[in-house]
């Protein structure tokens, strides 16, 4: 039978205060969908709330807990109603019934009662771990210095011998620093007449230090050298990790006893993405499992759990749940076993990323030569797919991973998930970076970019 003429039954029977033949008929109506219908399907949502409403009459608190969560799907399905002004479904008592039987249950279909509800994403928003108003103020980046007249920086490693010499001039002055690569070194600061005087003056200090062996190094090198994060790529097998081991795809390990994580939107069970067994890793993943899950039903943008859970010797298989790796819209490919990392390569960052202007703005005068030149314009491209470390691929608009709840600073690229170039992520457009504080490894935060 077709769905509407199921819907209709339904009604029919509901309309003759047949309750019982009413609910037979919206069960079937339920159990035929084998994911939560879209939103413009009305009908189903109907038939869902009317059997919440008759539920509640009859006291069948199991059998309501049970479509709590299918309420909360009829809820968004609402929002779409009163959007488009179709107010039958609002008026209906039973539909008003159902959705007050649950709200007591579902706290997300309490909004439906509420005027005005926030949008769902909204919701999501409020709930964000780290209100900014809450961190400490950001520190502001400094302008970029005035671009000097004349930036040498040389360098002479030889024998036990790791030196660097600097001169940066602006007009008549030239600032020289000196010292073992890897210190501040000590500057000097000299005046001359004029700005011929002082350019004279560097280079005669530059052919000295370059007699001397000491080697100029060009300023997309220091570019570079001060921006290049390491990173790496996944080996992939197909196949099952071992328990505790690095995944896509595949079961996470959970603790005997443990439940299986849930939507805090929809309650539904989550899909399984990644699980990262810091130990296996080349970069400081703060130790433990990482493991990523994102909710199929309510989208992987809307609800996600980013977790690090504590690797302890066990003996238990991991649970597995096959309902759960095929959550909503996520498709899940066949297993992926991480069997190593691929590198390091020097990723560079995505053009116009602030962090990469944070990273230079230690170093004022190589931050305005650099960009005075554009030298970091060069630098290559931002890897673009799986990885591990490096800087984020931020695709149409640039972004910024978020802040530390604790200390305030930005987060770093843990992981990059792309979701559209991956063999090994279910299918779905999008770029996912997990981060964290290099000194609070925990919370881990999720960031999109699409
Ligand atoms: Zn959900
Ligand atoms: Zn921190």
């Amino acid at each position: 039978m077709r769905r509407d003429t199921v819907e209709q039954v339904g009604g029919l029977a509901y309309a003759r205060g047949n309750r019982a033949g009413a609910a037979a008929a919206y069960q079937r109506l339920i159990a035929s969908y084998t994911r939560p219908p879209a939103d413009t399907e009305v009908g189903v949502h109907r038939a869902v709330l009317r059997l919440a409403a008759h539920h509640a009459a009859s006291g069948d608190a199991e059998a309501l807990r049970a479509l709590a969560t299918q309420v909360v799907t009829a809820y968004r399905a609402i929002t779409t109603i009163r959007r488009v002004e179709e107010r039958a479904t609002l008026e209906d008592p039973a539909v008003m019934a159902g959705l007050a039987a649950v709200a007591e249950l579902v706290p997300a279909a309490r909004k439906v009662l509420v005027p005005d509800a926030p949008k769902p994403k909204a919701a999501l928003k409020e709930k964000a771990p780290a209100p900014a108003a809450q961190l400490p103020p950001e520190e502001q980046l400094p302008e970029v210095d005035e671009a000097p007249d004349q930036f040498a920086h040389l360098e002479l490693v030889e024998g036990s011998s790791s030196k660097f010499w600097r001169a940066v001039q602006r007009g008549g002055e030239v600032r020289t620093t000196f010292g073992r690569i890897g210190t501040r070194g000590q500057s000097k600061l000299k005046t001359f007449d004029d700005s011929d005087d002082a350019d004279d003056h560097v280079r005669a200090m530059i052919d000295e230090k370059t007699g001397k062996g000491y080697e100029q190094i060009d300023l997309s090198e220091l570019a570079r050298r001060a921006l290049a994060r390491p990173t790496w790529t996944p080996v992939l097998e197909p196949g099952d990790a071992e328990a505790t081991g690095s995944t896509i795809g595949g079961a996470p390990w959970i603790e005997a006893g443990a439940a299986w994580p849930t939507c805090d939107e929809c309650g539904r069970t989550l899909g399984f993405i990644l699980q990262l067994a810091s130990a296996d890793c080349p970069v400081d993943l703060g130790g433990g499992l990482i493991q990523l899950f994102l909710c199929g039903w309510c989208g992987p943008e809307a609800y996600a759990l980013v977790r690090v859970v504590p690797k302890r010797p066990s003996t238990e298989r991991a649970v597995r749940e096959a309902g759960a790796l095929a959550a909503g819209s996520l498709t899940p490919r066949a297993p992926m076993r991480i069997t190593g990392w691929d590198g390091p390569e020097d990723d560079v960052p995505y053009g116009g990323d602030e962090d990469a202007d944070r990273a230079l703005a230690a170093d004022p005068d190589l931050r305005a030569a650099i960009d005075a030149e554009d030298a970091a314009d060069d630098l290559g491209t931002t890897a673009q797919g799986d990885k591990l470390g490096g800087w984020p691929y931020w695709h149409e608009s640039v972004g910024a991973l978020p802040r530390c709840p604790i200390c305030g600073a930005r987060h770093r690229l843990l992981v990059q998930l792309d979701f559209g170039r991956s063999r090994a992520l279910p299918d779905f457009v999008g770029i996912a970076f997990i981060g964290n504080c290099a000194a609070h490894p925990e919370p881990l935060s999720l960031t999109w970019t699409t």
